[in-house]
């Protein structure tokens, strides 16, 4: 699966509808400091459902709307659209592309739209969760991160590596088992006293 395009409006410093298409392979984005790069990142882990304001570096999440400058007006909404090539189609998703789309308005109304079709967050996360491309797959490294990876403790690194390989997922199903039978175990204490107190 790859990103094969990014659009966006009103978002950060792109007031006006900018579409980025990005063919298989490496794509660099060159440019000036301050001129947007990391903005076309943030765009990306914004559609993705990110939900930290600091993750797309603003203090609130209205923050990602276009506030003006350079003789432009601030924007009332931000949109961004994501299009995934999604190959041959998943069972979850059998569509050869996958849009995802995320809007904000200053009045914090928002929504997501999968393949145009208004959608709920976990929607969306259900959608990436078999795909790589979640929030906490580490699809999008952050700068100062890949610094933060490489001096990390060897066990911070292998987990980063299993969350990569996808077994972050397995990892919280066996949590949740566990959890599950833990309970179980209690239950079964709680039904054995009863039984003994009644005897
Ligand atoms: P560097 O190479 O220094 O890391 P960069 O190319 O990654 O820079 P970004 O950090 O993506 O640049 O963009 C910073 C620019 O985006 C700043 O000029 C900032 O004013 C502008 N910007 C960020 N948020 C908004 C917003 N909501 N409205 C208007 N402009 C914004």
């Amino acid at each position: 699966m790859h990103l094969k395009s990014l659009t966006l409006k009103g978002f950060k410093s792109f007031p006006d509808r900018t579409r980025l298409e990005f063919g298989s392979g490496v794509s660099v984005i060159v440019g000036p400091n301050g001129s947007g790069k990391s903005n076309v990142t943030d765009a990306v882990l914004w559609a993705l459902g990110e939900q930290s304001p600091l993750a797309v570096r603003g203090a609130s999440m209205q923050d990602v709307i276009f506030g003006g400058g350079r003789g432009v007006q601030a924007r009332n909404a931000a949109e961004v659209e994501l299009v995934l090539d999604n190959g041959e189609g998943s069972e979850l998703y059998p569509m050869s592309e996958i849009s995802i789309q995320r809007r904000l308005d200053r009045s914090g109304d928002g929504e997501y739209r999968l393949n145009g079709a208004r959608c709920r967050l976990v929607d969306v996360l259900e959608v990436l969760s078999d795909t790589g491309l979640g929030k906490e797959m580490h699809s999008v490294v952050s700068q100062g991160r890949i610094e933060a990876i490489v001096t990390s403790k060897p066990r911070d690194r292998r987990l980063l590596i299993e969350e990569a390989a996808g077994l972050g997922k397995h990892r919280k199903r066996r949590r949740r088992a566990q959890l599950k039978l833990e309970r179980t175990q209690d239950n079964l204490d709680r039904a054995l006293d009863v039984e003994r107190e009644a005897r």
